[in-house]
């Protein structure tokens, strides 16, 4: 159980601690050996330490893609200590027990979120180290492993208090730290080049990540949570910089990447545009001709929901915006950027979680999504289907104006993020009702429509803002009842995928009522 550590090898790219972890291991008479930069850094701190090119009897070749991987090195990892013939093997090639292996990888993953160019991030994958971080963590009986700088302290502390031994369930817990860093890092690896060669299919993905925080709960107080990271290379909650506030809760990086996608589909080039969400869903969403207009005219199409929001922005977040945020309650505020005036503002609520992300995510890029199942993963591609790409086919008597076909378009791409089953009336711009997560579309139109009136007496105006508007239904209308609900409502344009077997009893209903409604031929099902 109690194995006493007589040498140790340490390799690490992160120097970090390392110099203050040798010193703990020269003194409790821990022999060291290193590879070339790590071997450095100790010496300079004028501690005894072995070039591991003295163990293997070879140099380090080929800019260092072999240092370690030699019988010398991994029969001292692997050697059962108190196997005969493994004792006989290790005498006869001359083979000393490794009893400590602290290795940390290659920053691949830094180097590819960092946008790292082909030769450079491949350059980066390690070779030897995931290596010896499998072989000790295989003879975890006998070897202890240590993949994360922040276990230093913790071995630290372990050797002093227990006369320079470790216990067999700690070298356990290691080991399995161990093979979860080295699944994450070859993860990251395939996932690169799924991305580079734009492979759309799950076979050639795998899912991982590395944690980066632990979260005080999950979506409720009794569940416990983590954020894991891909490294993929995409601006967004993963990434972006906290500048104030307290660290994000499980819900709020869920909506805040809601929030955030959602926006995304709004290109800066073509103005300022403001999404407002609540549990994932939005609760108003605009355009406007300046990013205060945006954000004052996504808040007037439900503000009663909008407290205690998440905000997203397309660009730059300004000092005249953020005068006005900070008049309500709100949780998180995320945009590519925010200027230093906005930020004095922001401050002045210092609960308030202000993310910046240095960019919008590219809506057409491709990737994949995950949920788990009772023993499984479903995974799928991103959904990076774009209503700009799309031929829309009319299918009424009356084809859509300009004004109705912009409104149907930013209706469409805002239901595109809305939980099915998504109704979404639009007009000038401007979501003006959203029926979001109902099992029956109808319900989902109606819910639409009473928010649209909610929000005409709120804000005192004569008529709700669905009269006049072009309605999405991000998937078909199986009957007519919807879309007769929307036009009750006032909608006088409807997008929608078609492809229900009543779609004629649809488009009839669309006639007798002359409105226009196009076929997108394309489902956002949310769930
Ligand atoms: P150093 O800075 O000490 O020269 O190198 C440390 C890094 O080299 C560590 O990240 C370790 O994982 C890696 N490493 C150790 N042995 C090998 C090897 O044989 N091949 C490759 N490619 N990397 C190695």
């Amino acid at each position: 159980d109690q194995i006493k550590i007589r040498t140790a090898l340490l390799s690490v790219s992160d120097k970090a601690g390392i110099v203050e972890l040798a010193q703990a291991l020269d003194a409790q008479g821990v022999r060291l050996l290193s590879t070339g930069g790590t071997h450095k850094a100790i010496a300079a701190a004028g501690l005894p330490v072995t070039d591991v090119s003295a163990v293997t009897g070879f140099p380090e070749i080929m800019d260092g893609r072999v240092k370690t991987l030699h019988p010398n090195v991994h029969g001292g990892l692997l050697a059962i200590r108190d196997d005969a013939e493994h004792v006989a093997a290790m005498q006869a090639h001359g083979i000393e027990g490794i009893d400590l292996a602290v290795i940390n990888l290659y920053p691949f993953e830094d180097v590819r979120a960092a946008g790292g160019d082909y030769p450079t991030t491949v350059e980066n994958i390690d070779i030897g180290g995931p290596a010896m971080i499998r072989a000790a963590a295989k003879n975890h009986a006998y070897v202890t492993v240590v993949v994360d700088p922040s276990d230093y302290l913790a071995l630290i502390e372990a050797l002093r208090t227990n006369e320079g031994q470790t216990v067999y369930a700690f070298r356990q817990k290691l080991a399995a730290k161990a093979y979860a860093r080295t699944a994450a890092y070859d993860t990251a690896i395939s996932n690169w080049f799924a991305e580079v060669l734009d492979i759309e299919i799950p076979r050639y993905r795998t899912i991982g990540g590395v944690l980066k925080e632990e979260m005080r709960y999950g979506e409720n107080p009794h569940q416990s949570a983590g954020f894991y990271v891909t490294g993929e290379h995409r601006p967004g909650v993963a990434t972006a910089k906290l500048l104030q506030g307290k660290q994000l809760s499980y819900n709020n990086i869920n909506d805040t990447d809601g929030a955030f996608e959602l926006i995304a589909e709004f290109s800066p080039s073509q103005g300022p545009a403001c999404a407002i969400i609540k549990h994932a869903n939005p609760c108003g969403v605009a355009t406007g001709p300046s990013l205060k207009d945006a954000y004052l005219r996504a808040l007037a199409c439900d503000s009663t929901s909008a407290f205690g929001g998440i905000i997203a922005l397309n660009q730059l977040l300004d000092a005249e915006t953020a005068e006005e945020i900070v008049k309500l309650f709100t949780e998180v505020i995320i945009a590519p950027e925010v200027s230093d005036e906005a930020k004095a503002i922001i401050a002045r609520k210092p609960n308030l979680r202000l993310l910046e992300t240095g960019g919008l995510p590219d809506p057409r890029s491709r990737g994949i999504t995950a949920k788990t199942v009772s023993g499984g993963l479903l995974v799928q591609t991103r959904d990076n289907g774009m209503i700009e790409d799309i031929d829309l086919r009319v299918v009424t008597t009356r084809a859509p104006n300009d004004r109705e076909l912009e409104d149907m378009k930013f209706a469409y791409r805002v239901a595109k993020h809305v939980k099915s089953n998504a109704i979404v009336y639009a007009k000038d711009g401007q979501t003006a009702g959203i029926g979001a997560g109902q099992m029956s579309r109808i319900d989902s139109a109606r819910i639409a429509g009473i928010k649209a009136e909610e929000a005409a007496q709120a804000m005192g105006w004569p008529e709700p803002m669905t009269k006049g508007s072009a309605v999405a239904s991000e998937a078909f209308f199986p009957f007519a009842d919807g879309l007769l609900s929307a036009i009750a409502a006032g909608a006088t344009a409807v997008i929608q995928p078609g492809g229900s077997m009543r779609d004629q009893e649809v488009i009839d209903a669309a006639n007798a009522h002359g409105v226009a409604m196009v076929f997108t031929g394309m489902r956002h099902f949310r769930h």
